[in-house]
């Protein structure tokens, strides 16, 4: 591939290649460099957002993933203690109605095949696994990326670079932010069990939010409901990088005591074997350090707390506003990068301030939850599902 029009991607997460998928759309060629030698099935559930399944749709990828993803009725939020429900928040087909796209609970191992299902399908995309991108220079007619496998190290003259590279990006730090992403005394353990180990209350399709004292719990069936996605979140001081440390299930049951949580919720911890866990982070710097014709798009740029579930959505939305930004047929790369993040800045602020503000309230303790739960009665879900409104209406024009 030339230099001409070819940008390259490090990082073939779900904002790398949803950022491929708009970018070739608008006239570009891309390489992907991704440091893992494959690309293998992840484990673990995802909720899209319509602001998320509306650029889906429009990429072609949105057909190939509705026939494994779950619509949710709505959102049961439960207390942890007595179990029983405080709120319905309501989102099913009146959601897809109100915001023109669906809600869907999905496996990743799904996302990731429709994505990759419609990258195989575009001869301007090439992904050149088990190949980092390590450095690059800026020069007057685009820049050169310095890559490196297990075999070899090459150089690759392109347009410009997206660093799509997650949390801990080399590209970040390359564009001369050095600081760590912070951890926010967090982790997530997650879990997939077979919807047939579950009792039926717990196979219908709802995502269950059950909040309790420093923890809560959430699960939702995932692929087609034959799969039931199970993610604990608790306060904690380990703070290993990575995705899928394993978890020991004892360790976990013990912050879910008899006193604190309802019976059916120890039931359900206590079914899967094996589960994985994953430190939480995010940056108070949440932004944009672009230069030149180099930015940065999803985690890399504004890593973000999972009590929103909205980074991925945020990564698939970067994505859509890029393409739209390099697509002006006459702009230079490096001012059309700039008008990028510009335009995204508010946004993915927002977002990660309304997902911190989510992880103390779920996590609250004493008198607190009492005017907490009251607060969400009163509300009623239609008006709690409307206080979304912002976030889910939003489009990438
Ligand atoms: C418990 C939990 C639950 C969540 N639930 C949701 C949810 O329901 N909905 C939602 O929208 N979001 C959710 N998220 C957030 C979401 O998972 C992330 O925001 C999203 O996966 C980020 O995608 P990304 O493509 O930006 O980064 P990543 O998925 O981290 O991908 C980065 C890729 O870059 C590669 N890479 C790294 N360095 C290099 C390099 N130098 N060169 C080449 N390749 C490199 C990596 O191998 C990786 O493949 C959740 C997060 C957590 C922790």
């Amino acid at each position: 591939m030339g230099s001409s029009r070819t940008i390259l991607i490090a990082g073939a997460g779900i904002g790398g290649l949803t950022a491929a998928l708009a970018l070739v759309r608008v006239g570009y060629r891309i390489i992907i460099a991704e440091q893992a030698d494959s690309l293998g099935d992840v484990g673990a559930g995802i909720q899209l957002s319509p602001n998320a399944t509306r650029i889906l749709n429009a990429l072609d990828v949105g057909p190939r993933l509705k026939t494994t993803a779950v619509v949710p009725d709505g959102v049961s939020v439960r207390h942890a203690r007595s179990g029983s429900e405080i709120v319905f928040m309501t989102l099913g087909h009146g959601a897809q109605f109100r915001y023109g796209a669906p809600y869907w609970m999905l496996h990743r191992g799904d996302l990731q095949a429709g994505l990759l299902e419609a990258v195989a399908e575009q001869p301007d995309i090439a992904i050149k696994l088990g190949t980092r991108l390590d450095d690059f220079a800026v020069h007057t007619h685009g820049v050169t990326a310095q890559l490196s496998s297990k075999q070899s190290v090459s150089e690759e003259r392109v347009l410009g670079i997206v660093g799509a590279d997650g949390l801990w990006s080399a590209t970040r730090a390359r564009l001369g932010d050095k600081t760590r992403p912070g951890f926010r005394n967090r982790t997530a353990w997650r879990a997939v069990v077979p919807s047939s180990m579950v009792p039926d209350q717990f196979r219908r399709p709802v995502t269950y939010l059950w909040l309790g004292q420093n923890a809560h719990l959430v699960h939702y069936p995932v692929r087609c409901g034959t799969l039931i996605n199970i993610v604990a979140i608790v306060r904690d001081r380990w703070n290993e990088p990575g995705w899928s440390a394993p978890g020991a299930r004892d360790e976990l049951f013990r912050r879910f005591t008899k006193d604190e949580w309802a019976q059916d919720a120890r039931d359900l911890l206590a079914m899967p074997e094996d589960w994985l866990k994953w430190a939480l982070f995010d940056r108070d710097t949440a932004g944009f350090p672009g230069q030149g014709p180099v930015t940065l798009l999803g985690d890399a740029a504004h890593p973000m707390l999972p009590f929103l579930a909205q980074g991925a959505a945020m990564a698939i939305e970067d994505a859509a506003v890029l393409a739209r930004c390099l697509g002006s047929p006459d702009g230079d790369p490096a001012s059309e990068m700039r008008r990028y993040e510009t335009t995204r800045k508010n946004r993915v602020r927002r977002v990660q301030h309304a997902a911190r503000a989510n992880s103390r309230t779920y996590h609250l303790s004493g008198a607190s939850v009492v005017a907490r739960n009251l607060a969400m009665r009163w509300l009623g879900g239609e008006r709690l599902r409307a206080r979304y409104d912002w976030l889910y209406d939003w489009r990438p024009d």
